[in-house]
């Protein structure tokens, strides 16, 4: 773990004698947590934060463009503790009609699993009214990769924060890392909201093929109609998930990023296993 103690937690402190000082003896039991492969630690694990209400992930459809299976990467991090996700598509204000038609596809294929999509745009203010009623009375983090207008965001709920925007690139369409670390932040109306770094790339080194099958949340839920019980839904015989996907019941395009993710998994535990160091 790179980080022992993260966002979120409780703890209890002796204090000293100063009355000012203290020290943490003891963290909390978390409710739940967020955590992924540590950026830049390979073999380190990294804690986003804990005891969360829920997530917020902004996500955009261009500049910078989203990347194929990240929702679905970021999924894998909030299922283990059934941590609710609202997924807001950032930059309303520049999609084309194209660009709608890709937001409608992924409405659909994620509302219907349980995680509501809206739109919504920084520069423009709107969609903001959906934003801050989920945030009343919750402890919410806000995550996405780099450059997809998170600061802007949080700054147009809470300009008093006055967090650190950036410019974006032109020739990568991606913004400059401002925020390194996580960060809890109490609104006025006493909402909670954690600001972490923005996201370049999520990897799973951590993870067993199950554990993708497991929080993969409609094939979970499906799974129970498989054949065998650790049926992984590839090419097992009488599969549930597989049928439901014939009949567009499971969306093709989560498929999809399941397999790739569960032969990335795979691979990497397969040379871990078998290289020495
Ligand atoms: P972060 O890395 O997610 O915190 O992104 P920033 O908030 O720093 O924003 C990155 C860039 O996107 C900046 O140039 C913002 O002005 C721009 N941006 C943020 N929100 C919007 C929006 O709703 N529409 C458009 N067109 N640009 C936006
Ligand atoms: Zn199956």
């Amino acid at each position: 773990m790179t980080n022992p103690i993260a966002v979120g937690d409780q703890v209890r402190i002796a204090m000293e004698d100063d009355n000012i000082h203290g020290i943490i003896k003891e963290i909390c039991d978390r409710e739940n947590y967020v955590i992924r492969q540590s950026p830049r630690k390979k073999h380190f694990l990294h804690i986003l934060a804990a005891n969360i209400d829920q997530a917020i992930l902004i996500v955009t459809i261009k500049e910078p463009k989203l990347k194929q299976g990240f929702i679905d990467r970021f999924l894998l991090m909030t299922e283990p503790y059934d941590i609710p996700v609202h997924i807001f598509f950032n930059k309303g204000d520049i999609y084309s009609d194209d660009d709608l038609a890709v937001y409608a596809y992924l409405k659909e294929i994620y509302d219907k699993i349980g995680y509501n999509c809206y739109i919504i745009s920084a520069i423009e203010e709107k969609g903001f009214q959906q934003l801050n009623k989920l945030l009343l009375g919750k402890v919410t983090l806000f995550s996405g990769q780099s450059g997809v207008g998170k600061s802007t965001i949080i700054n147009k709920i809470a300009p008093t924060l006055d967090l650190k925007t950036k410019i974006l690139s032109n020739y990568t369409g991606k913004g400059q890392h401002t925020t390194t670390f996580a960060e809890m932040f109490k609104l006025e109306d006493g909402a909670r909201i954690i600001d972490s770094p923005g996201i370049k790339t999520l990897s799973f080194n951590h993870l067993e093929v199950q554990d993708i099958a497991h929080n993969f949340k409609e094939f979970f839920l499906a799974s129970v109609g498989c054949k065998f019980q650790d049926c992984m839904h590839r090419n097992e015989p009488h599969c549930a998930v597989k049928a439901k996907i014939e009949t567009a019941e499971i969306s093709e395009l989560r498929y999809q990023n399941y397999l790739q993710l569960i032969e990335e998994v795979e691979d990497q535990n397969y040379w871990e296993r078998n290289t020495q160091y």
